[in-house]
């Protein structure tokens, strides 16, 4: 039976991120990454739209995307093996959060925080928005946030690079399914997995992702963590900007993220998706459900091509959809990072470096308690701002 000082129960970016954190703060540290699918076919990091954004209304969520600017300065000196860097293409394209009358407080509200907290943000009026992008229609919106120092990466690349760094530092990479997490006296002791095996560890960290629900029902403890599928169209539009056009979310929540050119990708979190864990990809649910909003804000998109697209799941956290973190109170050495909804992605930098900060029991460069499990418990939710996507 193998022994680690920590398990990652499923290898996805924070899988990886925090086992990179881990070893680079104690080289001495026994890791192992446990993932049931190499291939990542269906872990959230590959599926997603790879934006990071400091726009948020909490301040600790904000914090985290200034450490994730910090680390994608550096990242590709940072995550070298050998010779090899990782290339995680950030385009700094920037965010545009479109609000209507209902959603200016709150929007206004986020731009005075992070400008407190030194982000480059600004707030543009309905004329301003239509000089930049003369597309949207400026009768349909009541004004938005900019924000330049927003973008959008690879997702896959920012992985692999956490992991094989993480890798060449010594932690160990296993392919297997993790079937049950076991404790004595309330403390972690290991985990095993479908083909029997066994290993030891004193941390046991939720990484699973949209099955994270899963790995903790094996100790009898529920999360409030929902996987919901959520579809990305891939469109060919009829727009040929000469600057480039920001990701863009509408005030209905619709999103539109420039990928070259005239192309785009297009979603939203819509009602009807399911909970559950079908992939299935259905191109009409773009003309049923985001067209004629789509071509609401943006009227010359009446004519377009859905070339393609994919799902993916959100791991969704229903109590308040923000990032459940650390020690589940009444286990000990069972660590969670769950429940990231739709913006975990940028977060996994500070959550690496939180998490492997508590296992090593030192004190926190950024302290992200307000996300404690223990909210959870003493049912106080800790919410965004309700106007913006999640
Ligand atoms: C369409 C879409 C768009 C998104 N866009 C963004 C965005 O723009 N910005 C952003 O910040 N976030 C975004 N997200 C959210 C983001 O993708 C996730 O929050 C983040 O990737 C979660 O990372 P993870 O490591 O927790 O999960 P995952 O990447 O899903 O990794 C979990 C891994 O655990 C493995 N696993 C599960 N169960 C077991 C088991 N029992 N044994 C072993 N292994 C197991 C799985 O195979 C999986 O690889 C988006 C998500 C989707 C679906």
């Amino acid at each position: 039976m193998a022994a680690y000082d920590v398990i990652m129960i499923g290898g996805g970016v924070m899988a990886c991120a925090t086992a990179y954190h881990l070893l680079k703060k104690d080289p001495k540290i026994k890791v192992a990454i446990i993932e049931k699918d190499p291939t990542y076919t269906q872990s959230s990091t590959v599926l997603s739209d790879g934006n990071l954004r400091i726009q948020f209304n909490i301040k600790e969520n904000i914090q985290m995307s200034q450490y994730g600017l910090e680390m994608l300065a550096r990242f590709a000196d940072e995550m070298a093996v050998s010779d090899n860097k990782p290339n995680v293409d950030f385009r700094q394209q920037g965010n545009l959060f479109l609000t209507n009358d209902a959603g200016v407080d709150a929007a206004k509200a986020g731009l005075e925080l992070q400008k407190s907290l030194n982000c480059q943000v600004e707030w543009l009026s309905p004329d301003e928005v239509c000089q930049r992008y003369p597309f949207i229609d400026p009768t349909t919106i009541a004004g938005g946030t900019f924000g330049a120092q927003d973008g959008t990466m690879d997702p896959q690349a920012v992985l692999m690079g956490y992991k094989n760094k993480a890798i060449a530092l010594g932690a160990e990479y296993i392919v297997g399914e993790v079937v049950d997490v076991e404790t004595q006296a309330q403390q972690i002791t290991g985990v095993r997995l479908l083909d029997g095996s066994k290993h030891q560890c004193r941390f046991a960290v939720n990484s699973a992702g949209a099955w994270g629900q899963a790995i903790a029902r094996k100790l009898r403890i529920e999360l409030p963590v929902e996987p919901v599928k959520r579809h990305v169209f891939y469109l060919e539009t009829p727009l040929n900007p000469e600057t480039t056009v920001p990701l863009t979310v509408f005030p209905s929540g619709l999103y539109i993220i420039q990928e070259s050119g005239k192309h785009f990708t297009c979603g939203k979190s819509l009602s009807i998706d399911p909970i559950g864990f079908d992939f299935t990809f259905h191109r009409h649910l773009f003309v049923d459900y985001l067209w004629e909003e789509l071509m609401q804000y943006i009227p010359a998109c009446e004519h377009l091509k859905v070339i393609g697209g994919w799902t993916g799941l959100y791991d969704v956290n229903t109590f308040d959809h923000n990032a459940i973190l650390g020690e589940y109170p009444s286990v000990k050495g069972f660590m969670l990072a769950n429940g990231f909804s739709g913006h975990g992605f940028q977060q996994c930098h500070a959550v690496g470096r939180y998490l492997a900060e508590l296992m090593l029991g030192v004190e926190p460069i950024l302290d992200l308690s307000i996300f404690s499990p223990e909210r959870i418990i003493n049912n106080k939710p800790v919410y965004e701002n309700p106007h913006k996507i999640v």
